[in-house]
Parts: structure tokens; C-alpha cells; sequence
């Protein structure tokens, strides 16, 4: 929680250790990805290079295991990096570190052989080798079970043929975390994973144009018979939709998490504006009006920083906490746009030409209620909780 006077009271989840690496990843992000944030968005791309850097500084492991080269620590270690990476400016900066820590190396560690995670986990701490996982098609996305791509077997492996779009670090992943059918019946029955090399022939890739995170580079993948070794299968055949609904529930607290980040940046850039902005020889938090929307939206962070903890302490017990992400991912999304847009009304025309980055956290929190599962998905989601 933040307190009047600035300073972070450490409230559980989170205990001292987590405080010590929130100060030690914001430094970093403040220092070494903030300045930088203008040109990443402008060249619509941001250098592996941080990918590198964040391994050495041990920031792409912090869940992982010693073994593969990972710090040891827990799913609220990585929580606050995700929180923090919010301070970078760049939602597409944050998304492409988030996808390769939280949604594409999850599966390579929980599902993954142990030569699998020798070759694709260990690299990937390292910064060395980026990943991307790729479930969404053309035709199926908030219907994963309408998956077409298919991998079919062969004498030494598999192949695969079908395409992926809309996939985070797709132009620039070493690997992807790719679902395929392996059984032709349809339905979530019959989906399998598979570890792809991006340099395989038959693998071609292109970047998409999108609204907001520019330096993130999103892309449709075509998959022409590319061949595949027998051990490119990643855990069990045919247990795939499992392998989805398992990685979901971290993917969608991280969103929330990174959602409050943004809010919180927001709020804390609006009430500096807010002060300092002559208008009618007052300064503008002088009008009722702008401390009252203000306020609003201060609660907006708060209820979903709320929702979000009591989330993650059920998720880092090992409770199942399907219900309570799904609503802190459902509340803080929605949330984050209103507040971008609260902020950039008060911002006024200064915020509508680039100021403070404000309408690029407009355009990027935007995503929030489509990626990782619509918010039409998070109510089907919860309405079942309620035996809906
Ligand atoms: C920038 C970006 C990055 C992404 N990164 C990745 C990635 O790294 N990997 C990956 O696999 N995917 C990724 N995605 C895909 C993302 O998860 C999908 O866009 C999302 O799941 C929604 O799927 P869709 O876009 O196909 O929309 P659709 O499923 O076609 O839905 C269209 C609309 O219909 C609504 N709708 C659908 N079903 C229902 C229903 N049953 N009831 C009511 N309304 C419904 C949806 O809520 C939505 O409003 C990314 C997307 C974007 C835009």
C-alpha cells in the first residue's frame, strides 16, 4: 500500500524481500528502459538487447528454479517486477517482456522434458533465446477449442500446417509455444503443444500495425509443412487444453498487475498536472470538479489493487483462484482505460498531443479488455462461478 508520505508499507503478499526487488526493478526500469521508451515506440520496436540485460541482471527468472539459472524465488517476485514494468512508458516494452516471463517459458517449466528445459527454459532466463506462445488463430480466439492449425504425425516427428496471429514477440521469438490439433475430432479434446523453432522451414512471420503497443511486435505466423522432431512435443498429447487453462490464470493476474502499475502512474502524473496547471489564475486541483474525478479514479487503483493482491495471495498459496483473477482481470482493465481517460481529459489538449505519455497509456491499456481473454469471456467466466 502507499502511504501519505510515499513509502510502501509491506502488506502480505508481499514481505520485505519483495519491497527490496520492487526498489531494485524500479531503478532499473526508470534508468535503463524509461528514456528510452520514445524511440522504442517510433522505430515500433525495442532492441533483444533488454531481453540480454534483464537476464543478467537475473530479472527473467525470478519464479524459475537455481538449476536452469532462475533466482529461486516466487510467483510475487515476478508479480512485482510486472507491477513495476508499468514505469517503463511503454505498454508494448512491458508486453514483450511480460509474454516471454509470464505466458510463453511457463509451459517449458511445468509441462517441459528435462532436455526441453536444458534447451529452451535455461536460454531463456538467460535473455539469450526469446519466446513467444502462440494459441490464437485467425478463426479461433476467445474459442480456443476452434483451433485448425493441426500437427500431424510422420515416421520422425510431426508437421505442422495451419497459421497464428495476434502473437506477442512473434517477429522476433526464437521459439514459440505453439497449440495445434493432433486429433481431428474438434472441441477442446485433442489440442497439443509443441515447442517450434522459428528458424525452421515453413515458419514465415509478419508484423502486425496495431492501435497502441507499438514497440511490441505483434504478428501472423504461416506454418507450410514445417517438420518437427518427435521431442517438439511439449507435455502430454492431446492434454493441450489443459496445458491453456493452466497458464491462463497467471497470464490474467499479470494483466491486472500491470493494469494497476499504469493506474497508479496515471494517478500519481495527474495529481502533479493537476497542481501545477494554471487555469483562471488557479491552479486546476482548485476546481471541485477535477479533485472529485480524481478521486475517482485514486478509487478506481485502489479497488482493483484490492481485488488484484486478494488474487495473487490465493494464486501464490496454490488456492484456485479462477473466480477471483478472472474479476480482478475483468474489474482492472475496464478500470485502467477510464482512468486514462480521466487523465487525459484533465491533461486537456497537452495530454491529447503526447504529454506525459498519457495518450499513449490511453492507447495501450486499451488492449487490456481484449488480450488474455475479452471481458465478455471474463463474464462467462464468473457468471459459471455463480452457477450461471
Ligand atoms: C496486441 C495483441 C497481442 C496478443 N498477444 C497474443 C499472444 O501472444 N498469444 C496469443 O495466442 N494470442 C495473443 N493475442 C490474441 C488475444 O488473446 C485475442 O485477441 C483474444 O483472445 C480475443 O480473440 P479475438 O481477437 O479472435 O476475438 P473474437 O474471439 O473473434 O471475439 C470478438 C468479439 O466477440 C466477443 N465474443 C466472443 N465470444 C463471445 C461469447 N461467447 N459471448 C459474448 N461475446 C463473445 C469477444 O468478447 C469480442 O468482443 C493478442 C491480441 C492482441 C490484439
Amino acid at each position: 500500500m502507499l502511504e501519505g508520505n510515499g513509502e510502501r508499507r509491506p502488506v502480505p503478499p508481499f514481505e520485505d524481500r519483495h519491497e527490496q526487488l520492487r526498489a531494485r526493478v524500479r531503478e532499473f526500469v526508470e534508468r535503463e528502459l524509461a528514456p528510452h521508451a520514445d524511440a522504442w515506440e517510433r522505430e515500433r520496436f525495442f532492441p533483444n538487447s533488454v531481453f540480454r540485460r534483464m537476464g543478467e541482471l537475473g530479472l527473467l527468472g525470478l519464479k524459475y528454479p537455481h538449476e536452469y539459472g532462475g533466482a529461486g524465488g516466487d510467483w510475487v517476485d515476478e508479480a512485482v517486477l510486472c507491477e513495476e514494468l508499468a514505469r517503463c512508458g511503454s505498454g508494448g516494452v512491458a508486453a514483450g517482456i511480460g509474454a516471454h516471463i509470464g505466458i510463453a517459458t511457463p509451459p517449458v517449466w511445468k509441462f517441459g522434458s528435462e532436455e526441453q528445459k536444458r534447451r529452451y527454459l535455461a536460454p531463456a532466463i538467460r535473455g539469450e533465446k526469446i519466446a513467444a506462445l502462440a494459441i490464437t488463430e485467425p478463426d479461433a480466439g476467445s474459442d480456443v477449442a476452434a483451433i485448425r492449425t493441426t500437427a500431424t504425425r510422420t515416421q520422425s516427428g510431426w508437421v505442422l500446417r495451419g497459421a497464428k496471429t495476434y502473437i506477442t514477440n512473434g517477429v522476433r521469438a526464437d521459439y514459440f509455444v505453439l497449440a495445434a490439433r493432433t486429433r481431428p475430432e474438434g472441441g477442446h479434446q485433442g489440442l497439443s503443444f509443441f515447442i517450434v523453432d522459428s528458424d525452421l522451414p515453413g515458419v514465415s512471420r509478419r508484423p502486425l500495425a496495431k492501435l497502441g503497443w507499438h514497440a511490441s511486435d505483434t504478428a501472423e505466423i504461416a506454418l507450410d509443412d514445417v517438420e518437427l522432431p518427435a521431442d517438439a512435443l511439449l507435455g502430454e498429447e492431446h492434454r493441450g487444453f489443459y496445458l491453456i487453462m493452466a497458464n491462463f490464470q497467471w497470464e490474467r493476474l499479470l494483466m491486472a498487475l500491470g493494469a494497476i502499475g499504469s493506474m497508479r502512474v496515471l494517478v500519481e502524473r495527474v495529481v502533479e498536472r493537476a497542481k501545477s496547471r494554471p487555469v483562471g489564475g488557479r491552479p486546476l486541483v482548485a476546481r471541485q470538479a477535477i479533485r472529485h474525478r480524481i478521486a475517482e479514479m485514486a478509487t478506481l487503483l485502489h479497488a482493483g489493487e484490492a481485488l488484484t493482491y486478494h488474487a495473487l495471495r490465493l494464486f501464490a498459496a496454490g488456492t484456485d483462484a479462477v473466480r477471483e483473477v478472472t474479476e480482478a482481470k475483468l474489474f482492472t482493465q475496464r478500470a485502467a482505460v477510464r482512468v486514462a481517460d480521466a487523465c487525459l481529459q484533465i491533461y486537456g489538449g497537452a495530454g491529447y498531443t503526447g504529454a506525459d505519455g498519457i495518450e499513449r497509456a490511453l492507447r495501450d491499456l486499451r488492449l487490456g479488455p481484449i488480450g488474455g481473454g475479452t471481458d465478455e469471456i471474463m463474464r462467462e467466466i464468473v457468471g459459471r462461478s455463480l452457477g450461471l
